[in-house]
């Protein structure tokens, strides 16, 4: 990895360095600690997703696929848009197929952006928003969200949206916070985005993670929303298939194909034998999404009233599968990244620091904050509980 002072890095990438989730698992590899926080499952998906994807290595699926992806997984999609939001898109042209959520992200961002452009999205933000932004030469535009709530503050939304702004850049079930914004905030988004003209990128890769009397609705699903946003998804959570890297587009041909259009030069294509096995997963029944939920619901139970115990103000997610915590019960100086850091020597855990997530001039927002991923068997949930608390004493 080039260091992020190495004079011969793009200026459009200082100061990006490598990624949390990268140094965050070498960290746990190297000491042997428990991962909580790359989020990825310690478990594997269901049966007949797995065994779709090595019938089709074994059937000879293993060349490149259609640019697009291939027909099959693109029905798929567009029958789980309508499904499960209700939404109708075209398999050909209006949904495309991609290295994960991640190469979404920046086929639409670099397919759509002029330089100088801004996207106003929610902070704390995914991290390769940022870097896909500086990519494309467009600047960010952060609306803070604060615990313990995290809920949308409408009026700082409003007053980001300047003359320049091109893009609103939208994540819910939202990473790192697990907020899962509400109709009345969808709503207020749908009416910003309408009347001041912009496209929306909506990014719902844990679509399928949403606990209690949370609902996710698509934006695209409001009223004269569809013509103006891309939604993207992945099965990575949905299916705990995180190495696969599937992950799809949906919107209206002309936004899709500006993401094409910057995606095809990127990848080109990727995933051959794991695009007709999410296929197989878009199409299991409602109880198999349903149990999804409601398992990892149990499990965000467990290292919530854990994470208390062990003396963290946590605050209850409603989506994903993260919890933020506040460490300054621990380590009055509010230091996050070092709390980190020294965890996995204090005690054999590791998390990820929620400052990584802020815009520079805004890492006070977020410095004392931790998050820790809950997608892990019970058993390995209450190891890292267990090692917590003795931190705590
Ligand atoms: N968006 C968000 C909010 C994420 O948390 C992630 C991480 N998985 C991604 C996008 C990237 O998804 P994928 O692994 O499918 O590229
Ligand atoms: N989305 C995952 C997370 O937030 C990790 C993705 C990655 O490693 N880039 O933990």
């Amino acid at each position: 990895m080039v260091d992020a002072q190495n004079s011969v890095l793009t200026s459009r990438l200082r100061g990006f360095g490598s990624t949390i989730f990268a140094e965050m698992t070498a960290l746990a590899t190297e000491k042997g600690a428990i991962n909580l926080g790359q989020g990825f499952p310690d478990y594997d998906g269901p049966r007949v997703v797995l065994d779709a994807a090595v019938d089709a290595i074994r059937s000879g699926q293993n060349q490149y696929p259609p640019g697009p992806g291939i027909a099959d997984l693109r029905s798929a999609i567009s029958e789980h848009q309508r499904r499960f939001h209700g939404l109708s898109y075209q398999p050909d042209g209006e949904v495309l197929v991609t290295a994960g959520a991640t190469e979404a992200l920046a086929g639409a961002l670099l397919g759509i952006l002029e330089a100088g452009d801004e996207v106003v999205l929610l902070e704390p933000m995914y991290d390769s928003y940022q870097a896909c932004i500086a990519l494309a030469g467009a600047v960010t535009r952060p609306v803070t969200l604060r615990p313990p709530s995290y809920r949308l503050d409408v009026d700082a939304l409003k007053a980001a949206i300047g003359p320049r702004t091109r893009m609103i850049l939208l994540n819910t079930p939202h990473n790192p916070t697990g907020a899962v914004l509400g109709i009345d905030e969808l709503r207020a988004v749908a009416e910003l985005a309408i009347e001041h003209d912009l496209i929306v990128v909506s990014d719902e890769v844990y679509e399928h993670l949403v606990y209690d009397d949370a609902r996710h609705v698509s934006i695209a699903s409001l009223p004269g929303m569809r013509e103006r946003t891309l939604v993207i998804s992945s099965g990575g959570k949905t299916f705990n298939t995180t190495g696969w890297k599937v992950g799809w587009i949906c919107g209206p041909a002309n936004l899709v194909a500006a993401a094409r259009a910057a995606k095809q030069f990127l990848t080109y294509v990727s995933s051959g034998p794991f695009q007709p096995a999410i296929a197989v997963g878009l199409r299991l029944p409602d109880s198999y999404f349903i149990e999804l939920a409601a398992d990892l619901s149990r499990k965000r139970d467990r290292l919530l009233s854990g994470l208390r115990a062990a003396g963290f103000e946590a605050y209850t997610p409603s989506g994903t599968y993260f919890i933020t915590v506040d460490i300054r019960s621990m380590r009055p100086d509010g230091d996050g990244y070092a709390f980190c850091r020294e965890l996995p020597d204090r005690c054999g855990v590791v998390g990820i620091p929620n400052v990584v997530f802020y815009d520079r001039t805004h890492e006070h927002e977020g410095r004392h904050l931790v998050r820790f991923a809950f997608c892990k068997r019970e058993e390995v949930i209450d190891e890292a509980v267990a090692r917590l608390m003795k931190v705590a004493s």
